[in-house]
């Protein structure tokens, strides 16, 4: 085979190929190349790793843009002293694991406002995005209506569908659903679609007593709680608010006035 070579036309070419790093970098390393002498096999190896890390890094960029996580909230920025019965143990393996959500399996986070729920949400999932997954969070009020236009345009099946591409769906404040929103049942068919294959993330002030208003009937709530807690890890933090307790805090460290 006879190659004719043009090396003026790398940019074009590279581009076609999508190569963003080779094109980028390899006039800098085709310098050293030629100044250190590396073998030729050197110099496309460099540059090939170079590509695949960056793709890696811009597939995870891309991931954390679609997640929708409200912004600033980490692990390391969560103090789990404030939530003595949250396991920090059990949530670091659950960061750094990647089995749970392997297995579509739960995990439900309940408490009053203001302990962290969302925080710790928010954060686990940031933990999963960076460990390759894609997540979606959701207000859950704004998910059921977006399910519930998809019904009304006889879509549902495939905005359900569509959901799982994300391994990890948070509903974030469950109980805030509405009656009205209740009765068109998009919420049960989204968890029983899930169910065992994708995994999904709640945080609810209620507890499962509570639920009647999410879902239109008792048996479907029973249905639907059924299904969520089969393989899941429930987390209940009933502790004072950490909003609250954190005004409170500053208001005793400001100065006495003279
Ligand atoms: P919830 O979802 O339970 O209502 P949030 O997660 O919104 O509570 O927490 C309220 C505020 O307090 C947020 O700004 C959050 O970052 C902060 N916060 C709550 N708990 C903690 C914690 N344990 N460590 C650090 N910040 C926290
Ligand atoms: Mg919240």
């Amino acid at each position: 085979m006879t190659v004719t070579v043009d090396t003026a036309k790398l940019p074009v070419l590279l581009n076609e190929l999508r190569l963003p790093t080779f094109a980028r970098l390899w006039p800098e390393f085709a310098e050293r190349a030629d100044k250190e002498s590396w073998p030729a096999a050197r110099f496309l190896a460099a540059l090939a790793e170079l590509e695949l890390a960056e793709r890696a890094q811009r597939r995870i960029e891309r991931h954390l843009a679609e997640a929708r996580l409200p912004a600033g909230k980490t692990l390391d920025g969560f103090d789990f002293t404030a939530v003595p019965m949250v396991s920090k143990a059990q949530i670091q393996a659950m960061a750094a694991g990647d089995a749970w959500l392997n297995q579509g399996k739960n995990l439900l986070l309940f408490g009053p406002p203001g302990v962290g729920k969302s925080h710790l949400a928010a954060a686990l999932s940031r933990a999963m995005v960076e460990n390759g997954y894609r997540v979606l969070f959701t207000r859950t009020t704004d998910l059921v209506q977006r399910l519930q236009t998809a019904r009304q345009e006889l879509g549902l099946a495939a905005a359900i569908d569509k959901l799982d591409r994300f391994h990890l769906l948070v509903l974030d404040d469950l109980s805030y659903v509405r009656k009205t929103q209740a009765e068109t049942s998009v919420l049960f068919e989204l968890i029983a679609a899930r169910y065992e294959r994708r995994s999904l993330m709640i945080t609810a002030n209620q507890p499962f007593g509570e639920w009647d208003s999410v879902f239109p009937d008792k048996a479907m709530t029973v249905a639907a709680i059924d299904r969520l807690v089969h393989h899941a890890t429930i987390v209940e933090m009933n502790v004072e608010s950490y909003r609250r307790r954190s005004a409170i805090d500053r208001t005793s460290a400001e100065p006495e006035e003279a």
